[in-house]
């Protein structure tokens, strides 16, 4: 059986795979598999963004979203005489046998699956399987320049897929597309001197999570701190610095937060 993983952590947003994936199907038809992807309207793979801190401090997370090709499909629930699992587990939606089966669109718990009104047909990734017959990538995987998208055997890619903690799957649908290393939530923030007005490098900066585990971190040349990976929770934090009387806060951790600064008075 086949698989993909994605390693979010890779991913730097190029959009390779996306316009990867539009130059693979955009005019072309692969039948049995698919019929050619609409030029506008449709995104057989489509890149997510969410921005993440508060000005200074931020990050973007990219997401590469597509068909999950899920062992436990809804869509070939929904249509069984027209959805179908290959045998290396590619989930394809027939183009015949779905001409008109606009349903399909709302079975994907996922929203992989897109509507061409010009040839009244629900249509979504099919993992290039025209290629993959070939024995070749999908093209998505093989534009990929960081190797943030794997596809392979799933005896192959087993210690990635072990990683995956199902941040993005959805319940009863044992996707096929495994996501690893989620960007998750950070805390971060910017220690500093008032009275010599300037930051202070190598403050530690202790950050208690809901489950009790304690992780530091020092300020780096800039005063910065930054904890990444972080889930929900309420968070206790205390920062020290050689000299300097030192602060404790309680954080309430729903959304990635740059704390701002932190003056230390001198003890
Ligand atoms: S992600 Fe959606 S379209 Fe793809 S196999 Fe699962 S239910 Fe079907
Ligand atoms: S091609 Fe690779 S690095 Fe670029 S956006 Fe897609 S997954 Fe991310």
């Amino acid at each position: 059986m086949k698989t993909f993983v994605i390693n979010l952590e890779k991913c730097n947003g190029c959009y390779a795979c996306q316009l990867a994936c539009k130059d693979e199907t955009v005019g072309n038809q692969w039948l049995p598999y698919s019929e050619p992807q609409p030029k506008t309207g449709h995104f057989w793979l489509k890149m997510t963004e969410k921005v993440h801190g508060q000005v200074p401090k931020v990050r973007v997370e990219y997401r590469p979203e597509m068909c999950r090709h899920c062992e436990e499909a809804p869509c070939m629930e929904a249509a069984p005489e027209a959805v179908y699992c290959r045998p290396d587990g590619l989930v394809i939606v027939d183009p015949e046998k779905a001409r008109g089966q606009r349903q399909l669109v709302d079975a994907c718990p996922y929203g992989a699956i897109w509507w061409n009104d010009e040839l009244e047909v629900p249509q979504k990734c099919t993992g290039c399987a025209h290629l993959v017959d070939e024995g070749k990538l999908p093209h998505c995987v093989d534009a990929c320049p960081t190797d943030a998208l794997l596809f392979g055997e799933e005896e192959e890619l087993a210690a990635m897929v072990a990683q995956d903690q199902g941040a993005f799957a959805i319940d009863g649908t044992k996707p096929r597309v495994h996501y690893v290393n989620p960007f998750g939530l950070f805390i971060s923030g910017e220690v500093w001197d008032p009275e010599a007005d300037l930051i202070i490098e190598g403050a530690t900066v202790t950050l208690e999570g809901p489950d009790g585990a304690v992780q530091t971190a020092a300020t780096d040349g800039f005063g910065d701190f930054w904890f990444r990976h972080l889930d929900e929770g309420t968070y206790r934090m205390s920062i020290e610095a050689d000299g300097f009387q030192g602060v404790q806060k309680t954080i309430e951790l729903t959304e990635s937060v740059n704390i701002g600064d932190f003056p230390l008075q001198k003890a």
